[in-house]
């Protein structure tokens, strides 16, 4: 299955689309059109007709959450509770905004367990750029992970302990 799609992705359109050159995604609605996802707002007048034609498909990014799939992986630890709620809202903007810009990254997972926030991202970029982001707002340290050839990156970020004498 990998092998064929690998080839025909040289040669022309990865997945299988319409007469007109479009696919649609089950999942999420993203429209695929001349080698690329959008944001199905791009096409919404034609989105009905593309769905009719083109047949079921589904993104890389579905793909992925559906699989359980993680390119990046991002862990913030100890968290005090009265911070829990401006931590979470900062990722939701930041996975907001990754989507708008590429419909594909996106965050597909989040978990709080114990103070500690387990995140996963279908871009690797998406995890890093999170980290930059949590640390610029909260300080602390960043720790960027990226094992091996497969491109994965795992970032480890620390809630900064309250410095001594205060
Ligand atoms: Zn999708």
């Amino acid at each position: 299955m990998k092998n064929i799609r690998n080839k025909q992705a040289q040669e022309k359109d990865e997945f299988p689309v319409g007469k007109k050159g479009f696919a649609v995604c089950s999942g999420c609605d993203a429209v695929y059109h001349k080698k690329s996802w959008h944001h199905e707002e791009k096409f919404a007048d034609k989105i009905e007709g593309i769905r009719k034609e083109a047949g079921s498909v589904i993104c890389p990014a579905c793909e992925r959450e559906k699989n359980d799939l993680c390119e990046g992986f991002v862990v913030l630890i100890d968290i005090p509770e009265e911070k829990m709620q401006e931590v979470f809202n900062l990722i939701q903007n930041v996975g907001e905004k990754a989507i708008k810009n590429d419909i594909l990254s996106r965050i597909t997972k989040m978990e709080e367990r114990d103070g500690d926030i387990y995140i996963c991202t279908t871009e690797n970029q998406l995890a890093v750029s999170l980290g930059k982001q949590i640390q610029k707002a909260f300080k602390g340290e960043v720790d960027t992970n990226w094992s091996g050839r497969d491109g994965i990156a795992r970032v480890t970020w620390r809630y900064p302990a309250p410095k001594h004498g205060k």
